[in-house]
């Protein structure tokens, strides 16, 4: 198979965790018999020295002319002093709009390798914790009417029937690729909008007769997550509540570097990136963590590319690293051995095989 990638390494290390994860889709492409191919696309603060804009509209055109995007980061101290609408962060809400993603999908797992980074028990780390938040993104609170007037705020929370259709099927979809298990979240004791959520979700799990939907009220949510996490496969829910419940699962997992996620939209064209930022202070020092930007590339091969094998290779190489005694900066602990950002793509890249 032949797919076009679109390549953003962006700024700060964004580069070096990029120029991994290429080796490492390279080497998939090697085993498996896919055509990798690459368009570079300034984003962010070099998009900013080169055009003086941070996502030009010719940059984002190639974007939406790929079949997925992988992104590194974007972002540094040095256009801090840029204006509001052309901030390196502007390239990355334009890109989103553009590319018209509309679901943030975030893995929450724990290595075993790596349980002690978690600040939960380990008798509940042990349990296991693999499973992925999948947020609504472009709806709800964040994008109704906000108004204050006098000493009163208003901010609108309104969804539609077909917006929460479209990332209800993202949710059982993601789920059916997995362990077919989604769990709904909302407040349906005190929400209209989470009473039409669950109904959308109730009339979709007929469809969906292969995975086994259960629903959850928000602020249980919050508390299972940290009492019982291993419960979960796939979450869904809306925007507010996914921003607060996707960061509070990603601090379970210990390591901000080694966590991926994926935003998608109606096509299979996807956004693939790690969750951290560019950075600056550890750029261009071989010291970076490469494994949420290669993770970020297994699940664009899972996920919009439809290659569950090759998906798994990868991640049965990063457990290989771990496994290994091998860890970046971020994640070195006692007895571990300490390698650089490239030692580890080079060690991944060498570990991956074709079962
Ligand atoms: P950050 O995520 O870049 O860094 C926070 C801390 O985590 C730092 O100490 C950093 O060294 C460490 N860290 C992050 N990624 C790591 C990795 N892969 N390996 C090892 N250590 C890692 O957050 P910040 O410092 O708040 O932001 C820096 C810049 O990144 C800002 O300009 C911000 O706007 C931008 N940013 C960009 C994105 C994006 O591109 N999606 C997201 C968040 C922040």
């Amino acid at each position: 198979m032949t797919k076009n990638i679109a390549v953003i390494r962006g700024d700060g290390i964004g580069p070096e965790i990029v120029a991994e994860a290429l080796k490492v889709l390279d080497k998939v492409g090697e085993l498996f018999g896919h055509t990798f191919c690459y368009t570079d696309v300034d984003m962010g603060g070099c998009a900013i020295d080169k055009y003086g804009d941070p996502l030009p509209e010719s940059e984002l055109q190639k974007c939406l002319s790929s079949d997925s995007v992988l992104l590194g980061a974007v972002g540094g101290e040095k256009w801090n002093n840029v204006p509001g609408d052309k901030r390196p962060e502007k390239g990355l809400l334009r890109l989103r709009a553009g590319m018209g993603v509309y679901s943030n999908n975030r893995p929450a797992k724990i290595w075993k390798q790596l349980s002690d980074a978690s600040p939960l028990k380990k008798e509940i780390v042990e349990k296991g914790i693999d499973f992925i938040i999948v947020r609504e993104l472009i709806g709800g609170i964040y994008f109704g009417e906000h108004k204050t007037e006098g000493d009163t705020a208003t901010d609108v929370l309104s969804y539609s029937e077909s917006e929460i259709e479209r990332i209800g099927r993202i949710g059982f979809e993601t789920a059916r690729k997995r362990n077919k298990k989604l769990c709904s979240v909302e407040k349906s004791n005190v929400l209209d909008s989470s009473r039409l959520w669950k109904k959308v979700m109730h009339r979709l799990a007929e469809e969906y007769t292969d995975v086994d939907l259960s629903d959850m009220l928000v602020d249980n949510c919050a508390m299972q997550l940290v009492k019982n996490p291993a419960q979960f496969d796939v979450i869904v829910t809306e925007n507010m509540f996914g921003d607060i419940l996707s960061d509070e699962a990603s601090m379970i997992t210990g390591s901000i570097g080694m966590i991926p996620s994926s935003s998608l939209g109606a096509t299979s064209c996807g956004l693939y990136e790690p969750i951290h930022g560019s950075a600056p202070d550890i750029a261009g020092k071989n010291i970076a963590n490469p494994i949420g930007t290669i993770l970020s590339a297994a699940m664009m091969l899972r996920y919009s590319f439809d290659m569950g094998e090759e998906a798994d290779a990868i991640e049965n190489a990063v457990s290989a690293f771990l496994d290994a005694g091998l860890r970046t900066a971020d994640i070195i602990s006692e007895g571990m051995t300490q390698v650089g950002c490239s030692e580890c793509g080079e060690f991944i890249v060498k570990n991956l095989k074709r079962e």
